[in-house]
């Protein structure tokens, strides 16, 4: 059996080397090797040239036990990413009859007759593992070589289809290759740091081989993944319960809003479903994005209630009940608009949670005391309410102030339901 102790990614496609699409393929794999605690050593892009192609798989054969090549597997005479790999590990090609059957049979089923060049998608190097393609057209594959002790793992380009073989398909091949299970829970914490919580956690990260622990950022959240090897999984999912256990007693435990908890709006219409409680919401700076998100979690239609955007501060006073006084003596941004708009919300809708936002979300129009980035979010529910004051940076894009204001926004939301 051969034994993977690293591995290396190699995208093939002229466009992702001038830039024209972004490398998600790499992203996708990269996390699902960490997941699989497979080392990953390299990323590399290379254009649809053979030459370049060979040099570059050859390089990365020469210091890499697996290698995992995406794109280039389609039937144009540009695709050459099989061609290539089987001419460097000495294997000829024939063709694959359950492929081209496969491929036969998704044609006929859209009506569509199947091209000349589509066979040669069908072509597979001697000995390959072949990974049926059930998004698309070209089958993967994994060519094997026992004596040198390497691999090579080829899937097609298209994200939509790349995805869902990897989970299917390519984890569990791989998994053949471990003698052990790994398993990782994905703690999610929003309110504190990256470097806060490696601060904090710094002392359980240095003394901890087995879990692991793993800061990242994401989208002004931070995700720890906690990974455990193990026999089976019940043991390896009991260790990375002591392990969460042991986090939850820190500092950085007030911040921890799930695990695995996928988002914070997930996280937050869950916590509404199981109290059978609704929500409204009024949203001036983020136009919309808190509802946008709340309606992303399937599920979501019997907790949120509707949502207004209350961009003008007439439209604040006619639909959200925010007094006239207010907006003059304090203006649109301030803590009171942003209490009223969420009391006003609420009672619009009849829903027993309601929360606002309002702010400046730049790059114009902040003053010395209201900044870009200045930003209150509020709730209103029985017996709690709550404005939260943010303040997100001048130099913060528009983008990502309305992102964030949204996510505290969300996030005040949950914390006041599950406090209630
Ligand atoms: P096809 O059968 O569609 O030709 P393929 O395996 O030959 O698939 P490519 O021709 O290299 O794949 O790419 C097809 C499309 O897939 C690209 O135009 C691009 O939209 C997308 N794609 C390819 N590689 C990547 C990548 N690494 N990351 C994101 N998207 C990619």
């Amino acid at each position: 059996m051969i034994k993977i102790k690293n591995s290396e990614i190699l995208s093939v496609g002229t466009e992702l080397l001038l830039g024209d699409i972004v490398n998600t393929d790499a992203a996708y794999v990269a996390r699902g090797l960490a997941a699989l605690g497979i080392n990953l050593y390299h990323q590399g892009v290379v254009g649809d040239n053979p030459e370049r192609l060979e040099e570059a798989l050859t390089l990365a054969l020469g210091r890499s036990d697996l290698v995992i090549l995406t794109g280039g597997l389609g039937p144009t005479y540009d695709d050459l990413t099989k061609e290539t790999a089987a001419r460097l590990m000495g294997r000829s090609m024939y063709l694959h009859e359950e492929s081209l059957e496969r491929m036969r049979a998704r044609f006929a089923n859209r009506g569509l007759t199947m091209t000349e060049n589509n066979k040669k998608q069908a072509l597979m190097p001697e000995g390959a593992v072949v990974f049926k393609n059930d998004y698309g057209t070209a089958p993967g594959l994994a060519i094997e070589d026992e004596e040198k002790g390497k691999i090579i793992i080829m899937l097609p380009g298209p994200p939509r289809e790349l995805e869902p073989m990897f989970d299917e398909v390519v984890v569990p091949y791989l998994k053949k290759f471990s003698e052990r299970v790994l398993l990782s829970k994905t703690v999610n914490i929003f309110g504190m740091g990256e470097s806060k919580v490696e601060t904090v956690l710094k002392d359980i990260m240095l003394n901890s081989k087995n879990p692991t622990l793993a800061p990242y950022a994401k989208d002004g959240e931070v995700l720890l993944r906690v990974t455990a090897s193990g026999e089976n999984e019940p043991e390896c999912s009991a260790m990375c319960d002591e392990m969460i256990a042991k986090i939850r007693e820190t500092e950085v435990g007030d911040y921890i809003y799930g695990i695995d908890a996928g988002s914070l709006e997930a996280a937050l219409v869950n916590e509404l479903l199981k109290q059978g409680k609704t929500i409204a919401a009024a949203e001036s700076c983020t136009g919309g994005y808190v509802a946008k998100r709340i309606t992303n979690v399937s599920g979501s239609s019997s907790v949120i209630d509707g949502s207004i955007v209350t961009y003008a501060n007439r439209i604040k006073e006619k639909f959200v009940g925010v007094s006239h006084e207010t907006l003059e003596r304090h203006g649109a941004v301030s803590p009171d608009t942003a209490l009223q708009m969420a009391r006003g919300v609420r009672e619009l809708f009849g829903a027993d949670v309601g929360i606002s936002t309002t702010g400046v979300a730049g790059p114009t129009g902040g003053t010395p005391e209201k900044p870009v980035g200045r930003v209150y979010v509020a709730v209103s529910c029985d017996n709690h309410e709550e404005v939260r004051e943010l303040t997100l940076g001048e130099r913060a894009t528009r983008e990502y102030i309305r992102f964030v204001s949204a996510s505290h926004a969300l996030d005040l939301a949950r914390r006041a339901i599950v406090k209630n």
